[in-house]
């Protein structure tokens, strides 16, 4: 559902990726692996086009993205953020609801009855009339996935989703990221979690400077890693 072939990004003379080929099939689990700065955000936000890339092919779907091509990509393209990034003055209904309403026409009826659905699903039937403000990291991390969700995308992007939880909240994300995986959804996702990574994902990726240094299954990456980067980063991480 996602090809990419020869991808290359740069901030004006910094190359953040020198040529990245990753294909990702439908319903397949993708964990992205590597030090900071290796260009994993990068990579992911080429796919939903929150960056534009400057060489290569990008294809969602069966449609190429770039070039003015955005919003094919950021429709079918869901996304959950380090931050958040949830809307302080709405409630964790109206969070929800919001992306159908403006961007697949539904009624506020129908998004809310969706959003109430997803929000059940995440384990927040009880504080959907709440604000942001007032739920914990880990709550506000579900609703930003509800809120995901909400938009029936094709792929799902994660970008470091539990970096910013305290410790004692990360396990309930996860779980819930866990239990999404088990239904079919594409899934792309940064992480630090190795215990994540070795338990959900098909294929990990591992990065380093800008390139996709050694990929496999779990097992082949976290017990036989090849490359002696992919071999330091496991050690300074594990
Ligand atoms: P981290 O684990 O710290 O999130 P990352 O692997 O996600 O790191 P990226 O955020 O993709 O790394 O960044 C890759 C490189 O591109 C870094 O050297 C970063 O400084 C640079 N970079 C990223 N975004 C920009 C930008 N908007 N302008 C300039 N340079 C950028
Ligand atoms: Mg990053």
């Amino acid at each position: 559902i996602i090809q990419m072939k020869g991808v290359v990004k740069s901030f004006g003379c910094f190359q953040a990726l020198h040529g990245v080929d990753l294909s990702v099939t439908e319903g397949e689990i993708v964990v992205i692996i590597g030090p900071s700065g290796s260009g994993k955000s990068t990579l992911i936000r080429c796919i939903n086009q929150l960056e534009e890339h400057n060489g290569g092919d990008i294809v969602v779907d069966g449609i190429a993205v770039g070039k003015g091509r955005r919003r094919a990509a950021q429709a079918e393209v869901g996304m959950v953020f380090q931050s958040f990034n949830l809307f302080p003055h709405m409630t964790v209904l109206r969070n929800v609801a919001l992306g159908p309403v403006r961007v697949r026409n539904l009624s506020w009826a129908e998004a809310e009855t969706r959003a109430k659905r997803l929000l059940a699903r995440v384990g927040l039937e009880d504080h959907i009339a709440k604000y942001p403000g007032q739920l914990s990291g880990g709550q506000q991390q579900r609703v930003g996935i509800a809120r995901a969700l909400a938009m029936e995308p094709k792929v799902l992007l994660f970008d470091e989703p539990t970096s910013a939880l305290d410790p004692e909240m990360v396990g309930e994300v996860l779980d819930v990221m866990q239990q999404l995986a088990k239904t079919g959804v594409t899934m792309v996702v940064v992480t630090h979690e190795m215990g994540f990574a070795r338990k959900v994902a098909d294929r990990v990726v591992f990065m380093d400077g800008g390139r996709i240094v050694e990929e496999g299954r779990p097992d082949e990456i976290f017990n036989a890693p090849r490359d002696p980067r992919l071999r330091s980063f496991l050690q300074a991480v594990l």
